[in-house]
């Protein structure tokens, strides 16, 4: 069924986001033998190609252009069409980051394709392949098949293993050139927040801290164990309405959805909105003062204490090892 299928190489700040590599093993899978074909757009992105074709990609179409240099749906969807023009694909992955959210329904609609979103698991491979899909804030499991048409995936970032990178792997790097025109916006600078650190939807690690870290200032415990672990900040949004942190931070129902390896929750009570954003992370490490806070119901390891001495002792131990 999926006998070629195009993966959405995502770029931010020049560095290929690992979620690309991930969609290129779902690819394989559901391409059962088939083509992978890996698909850059940005203004000089060609360089990028070696890295998709050393995590498995048989080849790479790039689209450059100066008004690809930034993301908008109008120019990446006039891009991504005319690489689906030449390519014919039956297959097409993206990652479901805020980029293939707002991109993947507009195309799976001028594609006059389905789009089955938020993926975690793919069971199976070619036309048998079955996705997963978590529904109701993450309460139950969809099991998706797809009877005709292009098989258009987002997949969850964190849940698919990528293949191992073999820089030995060649394939061919082809250019399409298309005029990107008549955009309803052109991104004329892009002044970013200043972020450091681990990309929190991709983070390995997350140490979030919820209403219970009480300002601005107890936040820096977390980070600063969240720096020792090589991981990254979140929060609730009882945290961010508080202003002891930025929105871009929020986890849950209207926040980021993340799957870590391990998840550290401190001073969150644990409502279904923030479940909804971090239920699926592998281990959940809660702290909480109130033995009966809802997020010792997800908990692998609760530790019921005041985070103020409980972090610190954290720090000092993984100091110590
Ligand atoms: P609280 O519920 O106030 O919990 C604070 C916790 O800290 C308590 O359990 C307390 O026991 C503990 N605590 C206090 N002091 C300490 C201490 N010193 N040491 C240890 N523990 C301590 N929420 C999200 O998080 N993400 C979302 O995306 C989201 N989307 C929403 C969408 C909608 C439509 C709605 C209606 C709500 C949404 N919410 C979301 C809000 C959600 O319902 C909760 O209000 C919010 O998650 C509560 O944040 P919190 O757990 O930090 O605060």
């Amino acid at each position: 069924m999926a006998n070629k299928v195009l993966v959405l190489g995502e770029v931010r700040e020049g560095v290929l986001r690992n979620v690309s590599f991930e969609a290129i093993a779902a690819a394989k899978q559901i391409a059962d033998g088939g083509e992978v074909v890996g698909v850059l757009l940005g203004d000089s992105v060609a360089n990028l190609a070696s890295e998709l074709i050393a995590y498995g990609a048989d080849r790479v179409v790039t689209v450059e252009h100066p008004h690809l240099k930034s993301y908008t749906s109008d120019g990446y969807s006039q891009a991504f069409l005319a690489v689906c023009e030449q390519e014919k694909p039956e297959g097409i992955i993206f990652g479901h980051t805020s980029l293939g959210k707002d991109l993947s329904p507009k195309l799976a609609s001028r594609l006059s394709s389905g789009l089955i979103s938020d993926v975690t698991e793919i069971e199976g491979s070619g036309e048998g392949a079955v996705y997963i899909r978590p529904i109701y804030s993450g309460k139950a499991f969809e099991k998706v098949k797809v009877k005709d048409g292009i098989v258009f995936v987002t997949i969850r970032p964190n849940n698919i293993k990528p293949l191992e990178k073999n820089a030995s792997r060649t394939g061919d790097v082809a250019s399409i050139s298309v005029d990107v025109q008549n955009l309803r916006t052109i991104i004329k600078d892009v002044v970013r927040k200043a972020t450091t650190g681990v990309d929190l939807s991709e983070a390995k690690i997350v140490v979030a801290g919820g209403r219970g870290v009480k300002s601005a200032e107890g936040f820096e415990p977390l980070k600063e164990l969240a720096n020792l672990l090589g991981g990254a900040v979140g929060a609730s949004r009882g945290a961010c309405d508080a202003d002891y942190c930025d929105y871009s931070l929020q986890i849950g129902q209207t926040g980021k959805v993340v799957t870590p390896d391990l998840y550290i929750a401190a001073g969150i009570s644990g409502a279904i909105q923030h479940l909804a954003g971090m239920s699926n992370s592998k281990v959940i490490v809660a702290i909480n003062k109130d033995p009966e806070a809802n997020i010792f119901k997800v908990a692998d390891y609760g530790i019921v204490g005041d985070l103020f001495e409980v972090i610190p002792m954290l720090i000092e131990e993984f100091k110590a090892l």
